[in-house]
């Protein structure tokens, strides 16, 4: 593959408040698997050097690409640029690399944006009728920050529990993903356990499963 892909934006879809989804062009050869990621820089010469990780969010066999992507508005990044962006404008996309890989039936923690890789493995599973027993514990701060219950849900039934860390609302688990939420929720620590999301929550997740005995594979999102 080419070192770095300029590519069109041909749709824009607003998902929650700070999250939409970007489908752009796909260049020809350009595969990928489910999970993995690529550098993303946005086609202007005052972004240009600034590329930054995002997973995509459609399966291979697509004729175009998918990002779904969450901006921080609240300091001038990529992210926050990126919501200024068009159906029109371009980005420049690299190399393929790996970020976190379905190796079997398991459990999917994820979040906030951390839900991407899990977007596409659960898609590519769904497609192949493997969806099986396999569990996602989402957590997100509120209600309106929730990406793409409806698809989740529809994937996964009562096997997606949605986790919301800073407001109760009816049909969310309120708090954290914590010790007690893990023996309450998980029937089998010897699963594959799947892990997505800012740094601090990934670190408590990741020390809390290895104390019950479970083996987690993790990709830090956010430092
Ligand atoms: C393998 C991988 C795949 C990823 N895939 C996705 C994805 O599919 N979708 C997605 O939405 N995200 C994804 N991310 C996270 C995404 O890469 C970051 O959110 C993005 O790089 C932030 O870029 P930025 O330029 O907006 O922020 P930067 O300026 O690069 O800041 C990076 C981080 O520093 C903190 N920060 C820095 N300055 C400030 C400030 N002034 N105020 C507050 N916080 C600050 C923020 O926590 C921010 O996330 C992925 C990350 C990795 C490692």
């Amino acid at each position: 593959m080419k070192e770095q892909y300029v590519v069109k934006i041909l749709e824009i879809k607003q998902l929650t408040h700070d999250v939409r989804s970007y489908r752009v062009e796909k260049p020809a050869g350009y595969t990928f698997i489910p999970g993995q990621a690529t550098e993303v820089s946005i086609n202007k010469s005052e972004w240009s050097g600034e590329r930054r990780p995002f997973t995509f969010t459609s399966l291979n066999d697509e004729e175009s690409l998918e990002f779904t992507i969450k901006s921080y508005a609240s300091h001038n990044g990529v992210t926050n640029a990126l919501m200024q962006l068009q159906v029109g404008d371009s980005l420049v996309i690299h190399d393929v690399w790996g970020a976190i890989a379905y190796n079997g039936e398991g459990y999917f923690i994820a979040g906030g944006a951390g839900i991407t890789p899990f977007i596409a493995i659960l898609r590519d599973l769904k497609r192949q009728g493997k969806l099986g027993g396999n569990k996602l514990f989402f957590s997100s701060k509120t209600a309106k920050d929730v990406i793409l219950e409806s698809e989740l849900k529809e994937l996964l039934g009562d096997n997606a529990v949605f986790v919301l860390s800073d407001t109760a609302s009816e049909g969310y688990v309120n708090g954290y993903i914590n010790e007690d939420f893990l023996r309450e929720h998980v029937s089998d620590f010897t699963k594959h356990f799947y892990i997505c999301g800012p740094d601090p929550m990934i670190a408590a997740i990741s020390e809390t499963l290895e104390k019950l005995g479970a083996k987690p594979e993790a990709v830090v999102f956010e430092k």
